[in-house]
């Protein structure tokens, strides 16, 4: 075999061996809670479609009454002639739901990361991150250059140390999640704001997975907290998860929207995300405005969760969101648990290192608006189950 494909061959084969390997499954079916797998229906419990709109009739018919209207591909960049009505309409209804007063659409939320990193800072400056950040948060602060500095986990004390070792005349930037992607808790939001504050710093918020879920309007992080543009200059928020579409977006001042047009590589050299899916996420934003219900909803489904798993004395992780993580430990354990839930039907994807520090595998629990209170208790009743099965998990350490 050709050298170069041997090698790549035997890391595979080393990950393969060390449990983490990973395969991509093909569904058949829309995001919903059974979805159709290899000719199988399967409960899952693992997609981001938190508010149950990634196949909502509104949305499915803005989509395509909007493809009707503009054709598929947007044809270009924001920049060039790819910018069309429905993005601009849909950063102006997401500047209005955010309370800011602009707000830009990035193509992904990777991009939006990326670009806004890049964007704003340059090798003299500095970016303090958690440690349990998104990884599109930590490679936006390689695409910089800036110095990466990076804090334990939700621990502001670390923070503050870290900040008062600061150089002067640097531009200085806190990044973190809003809700912690693989663990679903939350960021400890007016502690950084008040450091952010008191050392001349930036806070940007990565509310990939608050937006539409926390806060009685569906604000996110922010809301739930009581933050506004003024704690809070850079709000990052995805389209693909609470909304059910796809994008991302930056909302903030005026000046920093602009600067982030013009100096964003991530988002100067890509094409502008299709015109229908803008057209989509701007129904979606309606209804995750309008229908407090979903939000309503999905807290009774996490008390039910939390109670179930508790009374079977398993370790569920400390979230309130609907991010409900069971926490396994090695990879091994993971991935046989997942494998005997799927076994009785029940999908939920195991989560492993390096997503996750080593020996805290997991299997991420999310639930959905769209998920039924019996298919809670079907969730509850395949765990005893594999529980009974294959014992109590190993317990390991949460955090690195
Ligand atoms: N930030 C966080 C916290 C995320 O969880 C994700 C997606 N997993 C992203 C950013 C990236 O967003 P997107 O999927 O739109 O690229």
């Amino acid at each position: 075999m050709n050298p170069l494909l041997e090698a790549l061959t035997q890391r595979l084969e080393t990950r393969v061996a060390q449990q983490l390997y990973r395969q991509r499954r093909v569904t058949d079916s829309p995001q919903q809670p059974l979805l159709k797998q290899d000719g199988r229906e399967l409960l899952a419990f693992s997609s981001n479609d938190y508010l149950g709109l990634a196949n909502h009739p509104r949305v499915i018919e803005a989509f395509t009454a909007a493809v009707r209207q503009y054709g598929v591909g947007s044809g270009a960049s924001h920049l060039i002639n790819g910018h069309l009505r429905p993005h601009h309409q849909l950063e102006e209804a997401l500047a209005d739901f955010t309370g800011r007063e602009r707000a830009v659409l990035f193509s992904t939320g990777y991009q939006a990361n990326l670009g806004t990193l890049s964007g704003l800072l340059g090798r003299h400056d500095r970016i303090y991150q958690d440690r349990l950040n998104h990884a599109s948060l930590i490679d936006g602060a390689t695409l910089s250059r800036a110095r990466l500095l990076r804090y334990r986990h939700a621990d502001s004390g670390h923070l503050a140390e870290l900040l008062s070792r600061r150089p002067p005349a640097t531009t200085a930037l806190i990044a973190t999640d809003g809700v912690f992607s693989m663990d679903g808790d939350l960021a400890p939001l007016p502690q950084l704001a008040r450091l952010a504050s008191d050392h001349g710093a930036w806070l940007m918020v990565d509310d990939a997975h608050g937006i539409g879920v926390l806060g009685e309007q569906g604000g996110g992080s922010l809301e739930r907290f009581g933050l506004g543009q003024a704690q809070v200059p850079i709000l990052m928020g995805t389209l693909g998860k609470a909304l059910g579409t796809f994008g991302a977006f930056v909302a903030g001042a005026a000046p920093l929207i602009e600067t982030l047009i013009n100096t964003a590589r991530p988002y100067i050299y890509t094409t502008a995300l299709p015109p229908a899916v803008a057209a989509a996420s701007c129904v979606s934003l309606e209804l995750l405005r309008q229908e407090g219900w979903r939000r309503e909803r999905l807290r009774q489904l996490i008390d039910q969760l939390r109670a179930g798993v508790a009374s079977l004395g398993l370790p569920l992780m400390p979230s309130t969101t609907p991010i409900q993580p069971l926490l396994l430990g090695s990879s091994a354990t993971a991935l046989t648990w997942s494998q005997a839930l799927e076994a009785q039907g029940i999908l939920i994807t195991a989560i492993r290192p390096p997503t996750v520090p080593q020996g805290s595998a997991r299997l991420r629990i999310t639930l959905s608006a769209a998920h039924q209170p019996q298919q809670i208790d079907r969730l509850l009743e395949a765990l005893a189950q594999v529980r009974r099965q294959l014992g109590a998990p190993e317990l390991a350490q949460a955090s690195p």
